[in-house]
């Protein structure tokens, strides 16, 4: 069996945040990682720009400079590869942990398969769980979403092109996606729940969809819901009202929730509103030796965590670990 002091689940930005941090502070921690670095990112639209500037997302004290005022996501995948490579991050990618043991003594066995689907264990005497959010996108619970047309991430417009496309959600996926499906020759509905623009649009991209929607180029359903999706149509209810709508495909573009279920197997209690709970100041969850990293330590709001806030939590956790230290 392997041994360790200190294992990251997850690496994302975070994740490697958090290690570069322990490194500074003489820890030589390993991530497990069940994908590549920074995954998420990976999967992220094609062209997308952060909203973020570049400095804000800057882990391990090296400079992230982009030609832009907002980094593409090429840029962001090639500066978190550059810093996790020039820090020497130690990461076992395609490893997936499936399972933490908590031994009598003290300390864990961590559980993983790897990418010949094998079983590995480690003993390590802390865990950091910075699996964030991506994998599990919002459901909405209507017949058809598990049909082939439905899906909850959205790429890049091409395959769409022509075609009768409803965006579910109303925030910043589904106004980009919008936009570029539109340019792309798609014919573009978005539906959406709240009466209103939603605040958390960014501020310079809302007056391109709203022109766009003034000029009937992308119609805007407020106070709606699709209720039903079936190969060829949608069921669309505003209002007290149901419309049926010729529709080829269906992005629900809903947003995230971490994973709960991992961290309650671990014993990580749930706040009554459905956060973890964890010290503040350390990141320590209620079990010793568990702490949080990243968005997955979000509260009631999955989005009040990015990289821009999470990438600070591993300094509180190496911190404590020091502290710890005879
Ligand atoms: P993640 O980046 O999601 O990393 C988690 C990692 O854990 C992944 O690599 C995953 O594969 C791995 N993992 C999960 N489960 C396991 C397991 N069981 N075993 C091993 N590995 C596992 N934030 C900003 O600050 N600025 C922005 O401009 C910005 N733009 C965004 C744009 C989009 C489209 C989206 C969706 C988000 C954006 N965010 C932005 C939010 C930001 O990307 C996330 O908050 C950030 O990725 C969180 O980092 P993380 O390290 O906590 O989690
Ligand atoms: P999000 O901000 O969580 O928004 C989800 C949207 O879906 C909201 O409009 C929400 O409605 C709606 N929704 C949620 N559950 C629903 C349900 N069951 N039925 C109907 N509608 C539902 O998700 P996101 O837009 O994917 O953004 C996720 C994170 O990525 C955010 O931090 C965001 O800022 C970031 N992001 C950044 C960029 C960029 O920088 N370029 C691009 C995309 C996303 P309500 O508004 O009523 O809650």
């Amino acid at each position: 069996m392997m041994e360790e002091q200190v294992i990251i689940i997850g690496a994302g930005p975070c994740g490697l945040a958090a290690a570069i941090e322990l490194q500074d502070a003489g820890i030589d921690a390993l991530i497990i990682e069940k994908r590549n670095i920074v995954h998420s990112i990976s999967q992220y639209p094609t062209y997308m720009h952060f909203f973020s500037t570049p400095e804000v997302l800057e882990i391990g004290g090296i400079p992230f400079t982009t030609a832009g005022d907002k980094p593409s996501r090429l840029e962001a995948l090639n500066y978190y590869r550059t810093v996790a490579r020039r820090r020497q991050v130690r990461v076992h990618a395609y490893e997936a942990v499936h399972a933490l043991d908590k031994l009598p003594e003290g300390g864990w066995i961590v559980r993983s398969t790897d990418r010949s689907n094998t079983e590995k264990t480690y003993r390590a005497q802390s865990i950091v769980i910075a699996t964030g959010y991506f994998d599990h996108p919002n459901k909405l619970g209507i017949p058809g979403e598990e049909l082939d047309k439905v899906s909850h991430f959205f790429r890049e417009a091409h395959p769409y092109t022509g075609m009768k496309v409803a965006i579910i959600g109303g925030s910043n996926s589904a106004i980009d996606a919008a936009l570029e499906l539109e340019r792309a020759g798609a014919e573009v509905t978005v539906v959406y729940r709240g009466d209103a623009y939603s605040p958390s649009i960014k501020p310079w991209v809302r007056p391109l969809f709203e022109s766009l929607v003034a000029k009937g180029r992308i119609a805007m359903r407020f106070r709606s819901r699709v209720i039903e999706i079936g190969p060829l149509h949608l069921v669309v209810e505003s209002e007290g009202r149901t419309e049926t709508l010729e529709n080829d495909f269906v992005l629900a573009l809903t947003g995230f929730h971490p994973d709960r279920g991992f961290l309650a197997s671990v014993g990580v209690t749930m706040e009554e509103e459905g956060y973890p709970t964890f010290n503040d100041a350390t990141m320590e969850t209620n079990v010793p030796g568990i702490f949080l990293a990243g968005v997955v330590a979000s509260r009631r709001e999955a989005n009040e965590i990015f990289i821009e806030t999470g990438r600070f939590h591993g300094r509180k956790i190496a911190a404590c670990l020091l502290a710890a230290k005879p």
